[in-house]
């Protein structure tokens, strides 16, 4: 069915956004047909996936191509679901998908399984230990995901390529941190109950209390002051601190134990809004208006095209190298000095290339070293005078969030690196404790923020939930 050119109206809402970010597979193919238009040209980079890693990538090769030579195509097998990270919203109650597993699924009623979908999840593997799956929707997991972004360490890239590395360190971990917010401290966690938390996880990291914890003087910076001086004034600001108290060294160091997360919560620069919590749709968005507006509504010439609805089940591999594309809508070519990027998640690229590349000289490294990034959660309660700084005037809602790195080496001499992602928050005052409404705060409700007020609850999960927004319109 050929894709309407005007904004459809649904029985609710009119799809401007939809339309106005992608185009069907049918538009896309015909703008690089050239029996219909002889200066057409075929796309000749197809990122399969417009999750987060597909969609900041088309984002980033349409910015970067000055000599607007390329023709980029993403496809993306779910549809347009957001605009932003679903925690930027007002509260609509879309979350991520309960773990489960292919087998528990299918036992349950047809209705079951469309509630467990919360409209996107998808599982598309099985395996032996429950997972929420995918996210099958433009933007993919980065509309839910914490945000928490450490960099990676020397000793974790040991067996990395070594271009690889000296790419990342060089220019692009520096480049990703700033663009995603994590370059920024203290505007979006901050606080007495922050600071509290951060002074004490520091005395006792000082005072070697933490079994396994890398020595904060081995850690790099903070990236916010990553490669220079700072002074000790700059980094009590970054701290959130008054006084003069303090070394240079030492508030460097506390500064490590910052929370690495991809927020921005005060605006930039005067007139600038903050990006909030960051997802790959606002750049996504950014690039394909660019790319309409350039084109003056000439799909042939229109360098960024995203398909969303369009399900990848195979490449086809002439020669080593990739020659069409096969999705649930028809399949696309890829010209001779074209480039395929699979962006389909870890497990479902390696899927689709040792399902395509079969036979190809190297294939058989395909899907070796992959990394796995196991995660638990702790919930604990202690009494807030456990926290020797905080002040007993500290009555109201507040959360603070902190990062310590670990290493564990094992009896046979083995080495893993660990986090412990620290949360916690005091409890809200019985007098405001009521659902969010008017504010566009994503709060949750959950059994921690309901305790007595005596006592202060910590958890080591991912951040879900974000204190009153910031983004209300200035007047
Ligand atoms: C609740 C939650 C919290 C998280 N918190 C953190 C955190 O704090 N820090 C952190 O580092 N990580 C976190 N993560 C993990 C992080 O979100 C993911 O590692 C990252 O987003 C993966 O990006 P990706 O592009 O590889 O995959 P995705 O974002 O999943 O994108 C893959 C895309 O491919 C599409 N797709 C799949 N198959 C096909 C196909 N056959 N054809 C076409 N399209 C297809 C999917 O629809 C999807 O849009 C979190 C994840 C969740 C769910």
């Amino acid at each position: 069915m050929a894709t309407t050119a005007t904004s459809p109206t649904t029985e609710f809402t009119r799809d401007v956004l939809g339309r106005y970010v992608c185009n069907g597979l049918d538009e896309a193919r015909a703008s690089a047909d050239r029996g219909r238009r002889p200066d057409a040209r075929p796309f000749d980079v197809i990122i399969v996936g417009g999750g987060t890693f597909g969609a900041a990538l088309a984002e980033h090769l349409w910015f970067r191509d000055k000599a607007h030579r390329h023709r980029i195509l993403a496809l993306e097998g779910g549809p347009f679901l957001l605009p932003e990270h679903v925690q930027n919203l007002p509260v609509v109650g879309l979350g991520v998908a309960d773990a489960t597993s292919l087998a528990d699924l299918w036992r349950r009623s047809p209705a079951e399984q469309a509630a467990w979908r919360k409209e996107v999840w998808g599982l598309a593997w099985h395996a032996n230990v429950t997972f929420p799956g995918l996210a099958y929707c433009l933007g993919g997991r980065s509309l839910y995901w914490g945000g928490w972004s450490p960099r990676l360490l020397d000793t974790e890239l040991a067996a990395w390529p070594a271009p690889v590395v000296s790419e990342l360190d060089t220019r692009y971990f520096a480049e990703s941190e700033q663009q995603i917010g994590v370059a920024e401290t203290n505007d979006f966690i901050y606080g007495d109950l922050q600071n509290a938390l951060r002074q004490q996880l520091y005395a006792s990291l000082m005072a070697g209390k933490i079994t396994d914890a890398i020595a904060l003087g081995l850690l790099p910076d903070h990236p916010a002051v990553r490669g220079r001086t700072p002074t000790a004034s700059e980094l009590r600001a970054l701290l959130g601190v008054t006084g003069n108290g303090g070394t240079v060294t030492a508030l460097r160091d506390e500064l490590k134990l910052e929370a690495p997360l991809a927020v921005q919560g005060r605006p930039p620069r005067a007139g600038f809004f903050p990006l909030n919590k960051f997802s790959a749709m606002p750049l996504l968005m950014k690039a394909a208006r660019e790319a309409q507006a350039e084109a003056r509504n000439d799909d042939v010439k229109k360098r960024l095209m995203i398909v969303p609805n369009c399900h990848v089940t195979h490449l086809v591999v002439e020669g080593g190298r990739a020659t069409r594309v096969l999705t649930n809508q028809g399949d696309i070519g890829v010209p001779a000095d074209g480039v395929v990027v699979l962006a389909l998640g870890t497990i479902e690229s390696t899927r689709l290339a040792l399902n395509s590349f079969g036979g190809v000289p190297g294939a058989d490294l395909i899907g070796r070293n992959l990394i796995g990034h196991l995660r638990s959660n702790l919930t604990i309660r202690f009494p807030r005078t456990a926290l020797a700084s905080l002040s007993p005037q500290v009555r109201d809602l507040q959360a603070g969030a902190l990062f310590v790195k670990g290493r564990h080496t094992h009896t046979d001499g083995s080495g893993r690196v660990a986090h412990f992602q620290r949360r916690a928050r005091t409890p809200r005052p019985s007098s405001s404790r009521r659902s969010p409404t008017s504010t566009r705060s994503t709060a949750s409700a959950s059994p921690t923020t309901s305790t007595s007020s005596s006592r202060f609850a910590a958890s080591a999960r991912w951040s879900r939930s974000r204190p009153r927004a910031t983004r209300t319109r200035a007047a």
